[in-house]
């Protein structure tokens, strides 16, 4: 078994639409980036990737190609996803925490979790989202940005090492 951690923070900018977890939240700034800067998601992938001992998500999506331009981060998720199969690891549980003074975070978990469960086919059991603010300390506690962390458990597949279709 191998745990991974993944840690991203992106800004709030006014214009820019909110995404978390692959859903759009309602709000007056949204997170800055290259794609659509899903901040929970992007932590969450170098968590997988950092378990399977990849490189990180910048060496996969490099900021500086126009392809990813506000490319939804359940693509690229996917794609990690994918990865890791390839690898022949299969995922054991993930454990999320979003930093974020506002908006709530708790009404929309589920949906998060729906979304993550549905690319890396996972029971949505085994996915932990819980939201947590910096009470209102530093600059996450100003509302500057949104801070992700995760952990990550993934383990090798028994008995089918060679075996691409599984
Ligand atoms: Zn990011």
């Amino acid at each position: 078994m191998y745990i991974g951690y993944g840690y991203d923070v992106h800004r709030l900018k006014k214009g820019r639409k909110l995404v978390l977890g692959g859903v759009g939240i309602q709000n007056p700034k949204g997170l800055d980036g290259h794609s659509d800067a899903d901040v929970l998601l992007h932590a969450l992938m170098d968590a997988l990737l950092g378990a399977a001992g990849l490189n990180d998500i910048g060496h996969f999506f490099p900021n500086t190609d126009i392809k990813y331009k506000n490319i939804s981060s359940l693509l690229l998720l996917e794609y990690v996803y994918k990865e890791l199969k390839k690898k022949n690891y299969k995922i054991n549980n993930i454990d999320i925490t979003v930093i974020a003074e506002s908006p709530k975070i708790y009404p929309f978990i589920d949906d998060m979790k729906t979304n993550i469960s549905k690319v890396l086919n996972l029971p949505k059991q085994r996915i932990g989202i819980k939201a947590s603010t910096n009470e209102k300390m530093g600059f996450l506690g100003h509302g500057n940005g949104i801070a992700a962390m995760v952990v990550a458990s993934i383990s090798e597949k028994k008995g089918c090492r060679n075996d691409k279709s599984s």
